[in-house]
């Protein structure tokens, strides 16, 4: 390929992007296909021989787009999901043509740089100790993973286990402390890292799925010897957060090291309204948080964030003699995450922050809880319709039938989300919370305004009745 075809390639790819994004606002916000149908498109026999480049391209654009999710869509409330926003798409695009492996800080040096200096704008946003280490990782999941390996590493270390040397096979026990709504990727971690899903001490939750004080501070006064405490900030259905003032004093009694997941509760910090959700907070150990959701970056990106980096370090070193080995005080990427060779996460994360700063992001954060409590005010207006949490932050939890028998409700609450889908007019998702059906609506995309919560608490309503009139056919 010569330079003009790379040139032409890749306009040609951009524009296929730019279309998909200019169209977005005319188009259902759901996919087109499922699964099935995406497959269908996409399932040739190996090629024997290539196509030509532009060719490929203008393929993949017309197979994929019909099976695309709307994640970029200015109504999409699924899961938790943040907009990728376009400075970030453009950093994101300019890495893949730059091509570096983050890896390494001599081998590439702007890459390290970007993520040296994200990760000092970063503790500083969401306001942790500044001497804490940061690795840019695919999510909150590996940042929990990441943070957790600290935690496991460094409470042995204090007994005297050296965990990264020896494993896991003799050593002593570790107690792990978690609440009942705890994220599930927490209880994956747990697995990964040899502790186990199932022996775990489990806290009792309250109805927005925080802990309950008097049970953590019960259960862990029973604790002895290597503690790990984790926690949460946002709770994934209600947005609830943990008593940090309540129960890290409880936690530092016996010695454990206090992990919390904050995928994208932590950003409650870089906002001055709500920062008080998160009071004690910083007095934890390590953090996990994530770029993709309300800081915006395309996927994926998170970062695990450990106030010792000397435990991260331990626990993520790789070392090798064909590397360049860092010097005392260099910041080397592969040191604190599980890859060596990975995408260079630090130049979209920098490129966010720059443009938005930290004022763009406090509005945003603000902005979107606006948005929630103005849905669920909406969503409270209609007969039948409960919102089910307290709208603390960006999620609402709404169930439909509300007046019904359980079972009945269930039902009607699943026909609505099938049916609001169907509209596409808005995209939210379902969920069972306390063992019942419910529309979880996550407010977390920057595309997202009061004009798009007052369409979508309309589209909800609509859905609503729709299902209710012809149930009661
Ligand atoms: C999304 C989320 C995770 C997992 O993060 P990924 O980015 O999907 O890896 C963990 N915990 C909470 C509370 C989350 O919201």
């Amino acid at each position: 390929m010569e330079g003009e075809q790379i040139g032409r390639l890749l306009r040609q790819a951009a524009e296929h992007a730019i279309r998909y994004r200019s169209e977005l606002p005319s188009r259902p916000q759901r996919p087109l296909h499922g699964y099935t149908d995406a497959l269908a498109a996409f399932d040739d026999p190996l090629p024997e021989a290539g196509d030509a480049s532009n060719i490929v391209v203008d393929e993949l654009a017309a197979r994929a787009e019909p099976g695309l999710n709307v994640t970029t869509g200015a109504r999409f409330f699924g899961w938790v999901i943040g907009g990728s926003h376009p400075v970030g798409v453009a950093a994101d695009w300019m890495t893949s043509a730059w091509g570096q492996n983050a890896g390494n800080h001599h081998a590439m040096p702007s890459a390290a740089a970007a993520e040296t200096v994200a990760a000092r704008w970063l503790l500083e946003l969401l306001d942790l100790p500044r001497e804490s280490s940061v690795g840019f990782v695919t999510g909150a999941t590996v940042a929990n993973f990441v943070c957790l390996a600290a935690a496991r590493g460094e409470v042995l270390r204090r007994v005297g286990w050296d965990v990264e040397a020896n494993g896991l096979f003799g050593a002593p026990p570790i107690s792990v402390l978690i609440g009942d709504d705890a994220h599930t990727t927490v209880f994956s971690a747990l697995q990964f890292l040899g502790l186990g899903h199932d022996r775990l001490i489990r806290v009792a939750t309250d109805s927005q799925g925080q802990m309950l004080s008097d049970d953590f501070v019960r259960r862990a006064a029973d604790v002895r010897g290597p503690a790990i405490v984790i926690l949460q900030a946002g709770q994934i259905n209600t947005g609830g957060f943990d008593s940090f003032t309540k129960l890290v004093p409880a936690a530092r009694e016996v010695g454990a090291w206090i992990h919390v997941d904050s995928a994208f509760g932590a950003w409650a910090r870089a906002c001055p309204i709500f920062k008080h959700f998160t009071e004690g907070l910083d007095a934890c150990d390590s953090w996990a948080t994530d770029g993709h959701k309300w800081l915006q970056t395309p996927y994926d990106c998170g970062y695990a964030i450990v106030r010792d980096s000397e435990a991260h370090r331990r626990a993520m070193t790789i070392a090798a003699s064909y590397l360049p080995t860092a010097m005392e005080g260099e910041r080397d990427p592969s040191h604190f995450v599980p890859e060596l060779s990975r995408r260079a996460r630090g130049f979209a994360t920098w490129a966010i922050i720059r443009h938005l700063g930290r004022e763009g992001i406090a509005t945003m954060v603000e902005r979107h809880c606006r948005v929630a409590r103005l849905i669920a005010d909406e969503l409270r207006g209609e007969n039948a319709i409960a919102v089910l949490n307290d709208v603390v932050l960006n999620q609402v939890l709404v169930r439909f039938g509300a007046d019904e028998p359980a079972e009945r409700g269930d039902e009607l609450t699943r026909a609505t989300i099938i049916r609001l889908q169907r509209d596409g007019v808005a995209f939210a998702g379902g969920a069972k919370w306390r063992g019942r059906e419910v529309m979880r609506i996550s407010v977390i995309s920057w595309l997202i305004d009061d004009a798009a919560g007052k369409a979508t608490a309309a589209a909800i309503i609509s859905a609503w009745r729709g299902v209710r009139e012809t149930s009661q056919d």
